[in-house]
């Protein structure tokens, strides 16, 4: 696995998730760090993709996170 870092400019944190933008969505997807660099999406660090603010009418999905077991009956799929 070869090092990554994250996208951020003054940061230089291994990158642990990558961010994609879906502009027609309007929506930023976060997810685990995917294995090969894409030109299209950012590698970011724990801390700045956790802190990740989106513009105004954005939605911001955090597929990284895994909800805990009180809440799975609305997370039903
Ligand atoms: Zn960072």
């Amino acid at each position: 696995m070869s090092s990554r870092t994250c996208a951020k400019p003054g940061c230089n944190s291994t990158a642990t998730a990558t961010l994609t933008y879906d502009y027609g969505e309007r929506t930023a997807l976060v997810e685990a760090l995917h294995t090969e660099a894409h030109p299209m999406r950012y590698d970011l660090c724990g801390p700045h993709a956790s802190g990740l603010r989106v513009p105004r009418g954005w939605a911001r999905h955090d597929r990284r996170v895994r909800y805990p077991a009180a809440l799975s009956h609305a997370v039903a799929s």
